[in-house]
């Protein structure tokens, strides 16, 4: 019999989060005030994070140990298994070696818990009582609400309003682990009231739902925010993911060629791709591909500039590649992608060429869904079908060139609250955008000036 998994023993969860800006070429630049435009000090960031987050935030250090305490709550489902992808590799008479290291197993069926578990605990830890949030289609709201319950700490979720309405389970999981919901804009903040005075009837979005959390926390002395991506300190939790990679593929006696992950904030991507860069650096041909939607191509289209991470203009400014911070996605089914910027660390390395971005427009995207359900028998999140796609095009490229390379992919979560969008894939209700450049071209233009 040929092993499909391969799965680690729980004491082989990784004791210490990687920190990839230690061995970066180019360091991140330096964020700014959104005010002063003048380079900001932990003080700036202490109203909205707790102490040891901020010092995760601007760490320089390789290795970061992660407490006994998150480890405990970690796992509850962590080793998370790496699977071989036989089937799929067969669909496709490939000669390629297909791995998926499957993320869908956690309490809230994403990686996110993976950081919204250490937010909590070191919220906790720093006297935190409650902690505010933004949430789009609702995995990062559910995955925080999660986290609060095992610390004992209260969590309000600004979930978008589009979202609010049309993935009513998400809200309901949320609820059930403890937090409250509000459908954002809200008229709870001054960010919320002055987006409902110029459009009453917005559907939301996420960087609104930012400034209204951003907001939330920064006018409460006992409540902080939490952000479930793009963030450094984010990014370096999400690193458990490629940590427990390197040690299953050294198990199963295999190394990664491609590595790849769908790319909202970065998060995902980098918790799989970061761990291995050490060997790319050290001469290793190894690929890295972060994979977007069309219809919101932050690193395949963006520029490269200092932007707000919220619509309003209330986060630090940092250099990312962006679309800008009044740019509004269309409505398309993998609401986690919908980020108009992208993660500074992410960014730096797309920039330096050492990270490729891929873009693929959503129909594309559900068929490779469809092929892997089939095959394989997870049905996945629409965000981590973009992975699946890159994947599926990697392993055909194989077998056109009659190569067999070995690709590593990031399934992020699954897609069972996710139905909806697959039936309106099924009844051809999907559109596939075509972004106008015109379009891009004027949520740029209104990038702030440094
Ligand atoms: C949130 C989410 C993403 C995108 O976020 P990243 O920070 O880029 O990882 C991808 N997949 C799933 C299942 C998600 O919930």
């Amino acid at each position: 019999m040929q092993e499909r998994k391969i799965v680690l023993s729980e004491k082989d969860i990784p004791k210490k989060w990687y920190n990839v800006v230690a061995d970066m070429p180019n360091k991140p630049g330096h964020p700014l005030h959104p005010g002063t435009k003048q380079p900001i000090g932990p003080e700036d960031l202490a109203p909205l994070f707790p102490m040891p987050l901020i010092e995760q935030e601007v760490s320089q250090e390789r290795w970061i140990d992660i407490p006994d305490e998150i480890l405990d709550v970690l796992s509850l489902w962590r080793p998370t298994p790496l699977y071989r992808a036989r089937s799929l590799e067969k669909a496709l008479n490939s000669p390629a070696k297909i791995f998926y290291k499957y993320e869908g197993v956690s309490p809230a069926g994403s990686h996110k818990p993976n950081t919204s578990v250490a937010q909590a605990y070191y919220n906790k830890i720093s006297g935190t009582k409650r902690i505010a949030t933004e949430t789009g289609a609702g995995q990062w709201g559910s995955a925080l609400s999660f986290a609060c319950a095992r610390f004992g700490l209260e969590c309000t979720v600004y979930m978008v309003k589009v979202y609010y309405r049309q993935k009513p389970y998400r809200r309901s999981m949320i609820e059930t682990w403890g937090a409250e919901v509000f459908p954002s804009p809200t008229d709870r903040t001054e960010a919320g009231r002055k987006i409902l005075a110029e459009t009453p009837d917005s559907s939301g979005a996420l960087g609104i739902a930012i400034s209204e959390a951003v907001e939330d926390a920064a006018t409460h002395d006992d409540t902080k925010y939490s952000l479930g991506s793009v963030l450094n300190h984010v990014l370096l939790h999400q690193t458990v993911i490629g940590l427990e990679t390197i040690k299953q593929l050294e198990t199963a006696g295999e190394t990664a060629d491609v590595l790849i992950g769908s790319c909202g904030g970065g998060s995902n991507f980098a918790g799989l791709a970061f761990p291995f860069l050490r060997e790319k650096l050290d001469g290793k041909d190894i690929r890295m591909v972060a994979v977007e939607p069309a219809a919101c191509p932050t690193l395949t289209r963006g520029k490269f500039a200092y932007d707000f991470g919220d619509t309003v203009g209330l986060t630090p400014m940092v250099p990312m590649y962006t679309l800008g911070h009044s740019f509004v996605p269309p409505g398309i089914h993998a609401g986690g992608l919908r980020y108009h910027g992208d993660s500074p660390l992410v960014s730096q390395l797309v920039r330096d060429g050492i990270v490729e971005a891929q873009a693929y427009h959503q129909n594309e995207i559900f068929e490779s869904a469809v092929l892997f359900a089939k095959t394989e028998g997870i049905i996945p999140a629409p965000e981590s079908a973009h992975a699946i796609k890159s994947a599926i095009e990697e392993a055909l490229r194989c077998a056109e060139e009659g190569k067999e390379r070995t690709i590593v992919f990031n399934l992020s979560g699954h897609g069972h609250f996710d139905m909806a969008s697959y039936d309106s894939f099924f009844s051809k209700q999907l559109e596939d955008y075509s972004l106008d450049e015109a379009i891009l071209e004027k949520a740029v233009s209104e990038l702030p000036t440094i």
